[in-house]
């Protein structure tokens, strides 16, 4: 099948089959949630049993999407044979449908070979790595450094690709510094804040300086492309929706994400994996949940909130955290919430003053923005 790049952009990933193809890292990052590393990895046959259930599965529309094969860890490359015998299986299947091979990595591991390797095969695949501003950040996050990492190569390569920053309370104060930085060296930054970590008292107070410092970047560089989150549809706030009081899920947990452990146990999501939770019977306590009922998933303090339509939250960490999925971490009400009131402001004035004529999308993030704004900015929490 053809599987050329330029279709690949066009088409939307339906399903992410992510397999943990090993439990090893060489890294040992601040906010990783991995806490029960091992150096056990998945065998080629655990793989291929897994694949071949996949693709019997999956039911892609041929013009419009794709199943993404996402081979995570651990950091995948200490098993980097095993990602060789899975491509080249997969491809000898002569798929019906799209396909895409992601591998989220470090970025540490990757060698001239690995790299030669890859750029043979770029429009198979896509590769997320994460860079978390500057070397100080990068340092006190992660313990590497921006300038060992591979980071040219990515962008040269695939020149669409985006890097993750996270923001930890340690690295909070520089983010405005530190993504501004990438911006400037042309990079694609998708920023977000690390779950499960401990929050400092002010620490809304700096996210919302940070913020506005970085929306004030992009009022004065119209010609950039916004990144997350400032390119984040308020699409609670689109009028089909205003009225909901339960938003949707915001990720594909036990409904779009498949996550295969290295023995081939389904999971809803890598965050519910033993390797996160050491040895609990996870798959027993959450035989209940019925992640398809958006309803379900959330406590009585929030089902009241009046920001529940822009707070974001992870199951995982909710269940690894606090033993319950739908128990949300109120540690990061406020920062939510700063967020949301930032971007949203941020987003009306980008648009009503760029000067160029909106896309359809873009109107709609704009009206989108204006109800946010409306409904939040004198919500104090
Ligand atoms: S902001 Fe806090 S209280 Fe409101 S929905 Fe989110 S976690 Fe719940
Ligand atoms: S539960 Fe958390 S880790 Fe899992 S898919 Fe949702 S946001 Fe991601």
């Amino acid at each position: 099948m053809e599987n050329s790049l330029s279709n690949k952009q066009k088409i939307k990933t339906t399903r992410v089959c992510t397999l943990m193809i090993t439990h090893a890292c060489n890294l040992n990052c601040t906010y990783c949630f991995e806490k029960y590393k091992s150096s056990k990895k998945m065998t080629f046959e655990v793989a291929k049993n897994i694949l071949k259930n996949e693709f019997k599965t999956y039911k892609g529309d041929i013009k419009s999407e794709r199943l993404a094969i996402e081979l995570f860890g651990g950091e995948p490359l200490t098993n980097f044979s095993l990602i060789k015998d899975i491509y080249e299986w997969t491809k000898s299947q002569a798929l019906p449908f799209n396909y895409i091979f992601q591998i989220t990595t470090n970025g540490t591991l990757l060698s001239s070979n690995i790299k030669q390797w890859l750029k043979e095969r770029k429009d198979d695949f896509r590769i997320v790595m994460s860079v978390d501003g500057t070397e100080v950040m990068q340092q006190t996050n992660r313990g590497c450094k921006i300038s060992d990492l591979p980071i040219t190569f990515i962008k040269e390569t695939w020149p669409n690709s985006y890097f993750k920053l996270t923001l930890s309370s340690e690295t909070l104060h520089s983010y405005s510094n530190g993504i501004i930085s990438l911006y400037e060296q042309g990079f694609k930054i998708a920023s977000s804040l690390a779950e499960g970590q401990k929050w400092k008292e002010n620490d809304d107070i700096v996210y919302r300086h940070e913020l506005e410092k970085i929306a004030e970047y992009f009022l004065n560089h119209p010609e950039k492309d916004l990144e997350h989150p400032f390119n984040f549809l308020f699409k609670e706030y689109t009028d089909k929706r205003i009225n909901e009081k339960i938003p949707h899920k915001n990720c594909g947990c036990g409904t779009t994400i498949a996550m295969y452990d290295i023995d081939g146990k389904l999971y809803p999501c890598h965050l519910f994996l033993p390797m996160v939770h050491g040895n609990k019977n996870i798959l027993e306590n959450i035989k209940n949940v019925d992640f398809t009922n958006t309803s379900t998933l959330i406590d009585k303090q929030c089902a009241s909130c009046s920001i529940l339509k822009v707070c974001k939250t992870c199951y995982g960490y909710n269940y690894s955290q606090r033993d319950n999925i739908t128990s949300r971490d109120k540690g990061m009400c406020k920062l939510r919430l700063v967020e949301a009131q930032v971007i949203s402001e941020f987003q009306i004035k980008y648009f009503t003053t760029i000067n160029r004529e909106l896309s359809d999308y873009e109107l709609l993030m704009l009206k989108a923005a204006l109800s946010c704004y409306k409904h939040l900015k004198n919500v104090s929490l």
